[in-house]
């Protein structure tokens, strides 16, 4: 039997009728013939607003006590998603991170997984259950909880995914895959349909919306992770290890702010190190677009030019358009 890892963002449970929507999908997984894991995040900005109450008590929280505070986020989504699919006549049974053995080193607020003990989580599989667990969180070995760094629900599934080895893990949220630029700045940003773990980890580090730990992860143990809409059932985009020739044109030019006024543009793809042209091309493009380049990094399949914040959104476009990312 196929075991699916599927994890579900803030905004697809936002409330009880994005609840039951999800809970309906992955009931019809299941009846597909598929084990099923989900990992929820919290629902909606209920973790910004938790941030913000607790900032409203103290001026620097506590690390324990926020970690704690932020870890009841997560409880509430999968609880109301097993009662949902309970209500729908599912067998199924959240488990906090805890209790899915997920135990982690001991820095509050941006904790690591340092293994997962999966024994409850296959129990319940074994029993025909659907497992609901909490994102986001895990205990140390001092039993205190700890949270994973904003995003991390998307570290837990994969982490999941790769201790129970997983056929795949799909990542739900509300946007329909990865893109080749922000689509809010790039209007003819196009969906990628694959990509390899080291372009996505650039692509990751560089603003697409996923917590890079877990494409590290996916790629370590080998885990397919497909990143699709949960409010359409529009193709998706699936990280993987197989590189794709050409990728350089097809994958991204992505814009990040850093603290400093200063901003990063980038195109990333395999081949880049043997395609020589394209730095030059990018430079070009840029200097004809009145872009002033303050600095030039390069990897093997990444080449970025650090520039003026004010120009960020400029040179996206520009890159976007010179190098036709957008042709499908
Ligand atoms: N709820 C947490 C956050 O907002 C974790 C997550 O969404 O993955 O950062
Ligand atoms: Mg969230």
């Amino acid at each position: 039997m196929p075991l699916i890892v599927q994890k579900y963002g803030g905004s697809s449970v936002a409330d009880a009728e994005r609840i039951i929507n999800v809970a309906k999908r992955i009931g019809a997984v299941q009846k597909s013939g598929a084990a099923v894991v989900v990992v929820v995040s919290a629902m909606g900005d209920t973790t910004d607003e938790l941030i913000e109450l607790a900032h409203t008590i103290s001026h620097e929280p506590h690390a324990r006590e926020m970690d704690l505070l932020l870890s009841t986020g997560e409880l509430v989504s999968s609880t109301l998603l097993t009662m949902a699919l309970r209500e729908l006549g599912h067998e199924a049974i959240s488990l906090s991170g805890p209790q899915a053995g997920i135990r982690t080193d001991t820095s509050f607020g941006r904790a690591r997984i340092s293994r997962i003990e999966p024994a409850r989580v296959r129990r319940e599989l074994d029993a025909g259950r659907i497992v609901v667990v909490a994102g986001f969180q895990g205990i140390t070995a001092e039993d205190d909880i700890t949270t994973l760094g904003r995003g991390g629900s998307d570290t837990t599934a994969v982490a999941i995914a790769a201790a129970l080895q997983a056929d795949r893990c799909e990542i739900y949220t509300d946007v329909e895959g990865i893109y080749t630029a922000d689509p809010r700045i790039v209007s003819g940003a196009r969906k990628i349909d694959e990509v390899g773990y080291e372009e996505m980890l650039e692509l990751a580090s560089l603003g697409a919306k996923m917590h890079p730990r877990s494409i590290e992860l996916g790629g370590v143990y080998r885990v397919p992770i497909y990143v699709a809409s949960s409010f359409s059932d529009t193709p998706g985009t699936l990280i993987h290890a197989r590189l794709v020739e050409g990728m350089a044109q097809q994958l991204g030019a992505a814009g990040v702010v850093s603290s400093a006024g200063l901003a990063a543009v980038s195109i990333v793809g395999s081949g880049m190190q043997n395609t020589p042209g394209y730095a030059s091309r990018m430079f070009r493009l840029l200097a004809n677009g009145g872009v002033n380049i303050d600095m030039i990094t390069t990897s093997e399949i990444r080449i970025s030019c650090i520039i003026d914040e004010s120009q960020g959104r400029d040179a996206v476009r520009l890159l976007h358009e010179g190098f036709q990312l957008d042709r499908s």
